[in-house]
């Protein structure tokens, strides 16, 4: 954690992950098939640590908004 975090906490940010989304053609290839990669995932970033909360609570979210 550095300094400035330990004085004035953290600077949280939003940040999040779309899942890849791919749409192949199957053996007949007048199917296509949709491929998910991944899970939409959604976490805190501090802007100025670096530091991750990963399963933020509403409370967390609604802090980091103002
Ligand atoms: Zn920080």
């Amino acid at each position: 954690m550095k300094i400035f975090c330990k004085l004035l906490g953290h600077t949280w940010v939003h940040q999040s992950k779309d899942p890849k989304i791919s749409w192949n053609t199957g053996k007949s290839l007048s199917e296509l098939h949709l491929t998910v990669d991944g899970e939409y995932s959604f976490w805190l970033e501090c802007q100025r640590c670096g530091e991750r909360n990963d399963s933020p609570t509403s409370a967390d979210v609604k802090a980091a908004n103002n």
